[in-house]
């Protein structure tokens, strides 16, 4: 997935405006899955990071597994597209 297709993707999901289970818009921050998270109605769309998307309402999210010492958090948060930079590679 190229950063424009990231982009795009996170414009057209920012704009759902559909009441959803999925809540993927309330998870501004790097949040625990929830246990009562729809994991049936995602798809993975991307794989820089896990990028999942709700097939109900269409609205995506970043998705990784916190490994600590002792414990592994599944870890979400919404894709906001007013975060995405396409910064350079350093030299
Ligand atoms: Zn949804």
């Amino acid at each position: 997935m190229t950063v424009d297709e990231l982009k795009s993707l996170a414009d057209a999901a920012a704009a759902v405006t559909q009441a959803c289970a999925c809540a993927i818009d309330t998870y501004r921050e790097w949040t625990r899955v929830p246990i009562d998270f729809p994991e049936e109605s995602m798809r993975t769309v991307g794989t820089f990071v896990r990028v999942m998307q709700c097939t109900v309402c269409g609205r995506c999210a970043l998705r990784y597994v916190e490994a600590g010492g002792y414990y592994v958090e599944p870890r979400i948060r919404t894709l906001d597209p007013r975060l995405i930079v396409d910064v350079p590679a350093p030299d």
